[in-house]
């Protein structure tokens, strides 16, 4: 039972993506209604549209594709990242590492936050560096800048980007601790940071996926069921 591992568990670590925010109306990738799946500009693949070199290349169709399907500022946290946030409360879980770019898990209170993939809520002057908060990008239309006049790019680790070494750093060393590694709303494709499971050294691991995922056989509990319901339910 998933309350009475995470009732026995005093280093939980949680590792999770966007399936934990599909329950805040946000869409993932990979599911049936994901962007993968979503109408419009057939020409590109999401992976396509967030890399590097598109973003360099094509400046004003990488902002359009992002305030319309990255940006969500009126998403708020779910039963998912509510409990997440009791358990660390309550001195049982020490860290939340995450795949998503929306911030939702320090809205909910969680302050041992490991953001893999950057956050839409921190951005910077390519020219400059002076930073700037999500308000200044909902703020205009096209391509943000600059008052120095540079490019404004948002703090998310695109394709073809490096992630940082100090968050990857942070996230095996807790996983390296972890007694119990909670892993839920992702499909364990993105790499590098679903090979990040691996550093896990305790015993309990529990999978929380709508669908299977390729790490289903390793773990002592797998639910497929949705992430919010679970653990609202499993965290009192
Ligand atoms: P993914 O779309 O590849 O996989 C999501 C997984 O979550 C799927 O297996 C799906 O079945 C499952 N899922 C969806 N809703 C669920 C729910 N309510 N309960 C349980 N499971 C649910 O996402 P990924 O593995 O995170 O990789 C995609 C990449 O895109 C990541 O880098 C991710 O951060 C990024 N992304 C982020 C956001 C966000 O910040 N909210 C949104 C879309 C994509």
């Amino acid at each position: 039972m998933l309350s009475e591992i995470l009732g026995r568990g005093e280093r939980i670590v949680f590792f999770g993506g966007a399936g934990v925010s599909t329950e805040s109306g946000i869409p993932d990738f990979r599911s049936g209604d994901g962007l993968y799946s979503r109408s419009g500009d057939t020409r590109y693949t999401p992976e396509e549209v967030l890399s590097h070199s598109f973003f360099v290349r094509h400046t004003a169709e990488f902002y359009a594709y992002y305030r319309s399907h990255l940006l969500h500022p009126h998403a708020r946290p779910n039963p998912a990242h509510l409990a997440l946030a009791r358990l660390e409360e309550q001195g049982r879980l020490t860290a939340v590492i995450t795949q998503n770019i929306d911030g939702l898990h320090q809205a909910a209170g969680s302050r041992t936050v490991l953001e893999l993939h950057g956050s839409v809520h921190r951005n910077s002057c390519l020219r400059c560096g002076a930073p700037a908060g999500l308000d200044a990008i909902l703020a205009t239309d096209g391509v943000p800048t600059c008052a120095c006049g540079g490019v404004i790019k948002p703090d998310v680790v695109l394709y073809e980007e490096p992630l940082d070494a100090a968050v990857m750093e942070a996230a095996i060393e807790h996983l390296a601790r972890a007694d119990t590694l909670v892993v839920g709303g992702t499909s364990l494709v993105v790499y590098p940071a679903a090979g990040l499971v691996h550093y896990f050294g305790g015993h309990e691991l529990v999978l929380i996926n709508a669908e299977p995922t390729a790490l289903d056989h390793l773990a002592t509990l797998v639910v497929h069921a949705p992430i919010g319901e679970t653990l609202g339910a499993a965290v009192p």
